[in-house]
């Protein structure tokens, strides 16, 4: 029964997981790494696909009007081949040798757009609790904390998830950001206050979870908030 149960629950997480990519699955190619290139939307970081014919910086149609409560995400490779591999093999089939090189593509973003910066805090998209007992673990705090580790930045895991949020695919955008609104919030003890904060997690697909993530943090105060994950759709 026991074995029935995790199969079950297996099979649920890896259709959710290919529902929430928004990718054909199975997703069988081992290609070499995509990385982001410039032109991408300075916003959300959304690569333009005519790019090699675009030379100022530009936002993206779906940015445009768009009431972000963070200043920008950033993302090192495109969210296939072997980086949506990794991510997959990690999450959902215990695969943890993945961790050192999810890492490092991570450390990457960082390095690229926000070494430079005054940010006083790594903080990881939470799960929701139910979620994160069926899984075991939390990707984005073990990522934060490899990050926070090689780069000295403290990892601050500091939001609350409400409630779960249906699956995105196939909603409209209206109901899909209405879904998010009000999901998160600040853990007791800890205080944002005036913190440039920066939030990590493995992809952003839509970016209304980290939206959500950084209302939160900029409703309790925080400073400058900006958004890094290992790879975008
Ligand atoms: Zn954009």
């Amino acid at each position: 029964m026991a074995l029935l149960s995790t199969a079950l629950r297996r099979a649920r997480d890896w259709g959710e997981c290919a529902l929430n990519l928004a990718f054909p699955w199975p997703e069988t190619t081992a290609a070499e790494p995509e990385p982001v290139c410039r032109p991408y939307c300075e916003q959300c970081g959304d690569p333009f696909s005519a790019g090699e014919t675009l030379s100022r910086s530009f936002v993206c149609t779906a940015c445009a009007g768009h009431d972000w409560h963070f200043c920008w995400a950033r993302a090192s490779y495109r969210t296939k081949g072997q980086v949506l591999d990794a991510i997959i093999g990690y999450k959902y089939r215990d695969e943890s040798y993945h961790h050192a090189h999810l890492v490092a593509w991570l450390t990457e973003t960082f390095d690229r757009y926000a070494r430079e910066g005054d940010w006083q805090g790594l903080v990881p998209v939470p799960l929701y609790h139910r979620r994160l007992r069926e899984r075991g673990f939390n990707q984005a705090v073990e990522l934060a904390r490899g990050l926070g580790s090689r780069r000295k930045m403290p990892v601050l895991n500091c939001l609350y998830r409400y409630r779960e949020t249906p699956s995105q695919t196939g909603l409209e955008r209206d109901v899909r950001w209405k879904n998010m609104q009000n999901a998160f919030g600040l853990k007791r003890g800890f205080d944002v206050r005036g913190k440039n904060l920066l939030l990590i997690d493995d992809v952003f697909t839509t970016g209304a979870t980290t939206n959500a993530c950084a209302q939160a943090l900029a409703h309790a105060g925080a400073g400058r908030l900006a958004v890094l994950t290992i790879a975008r759709s």
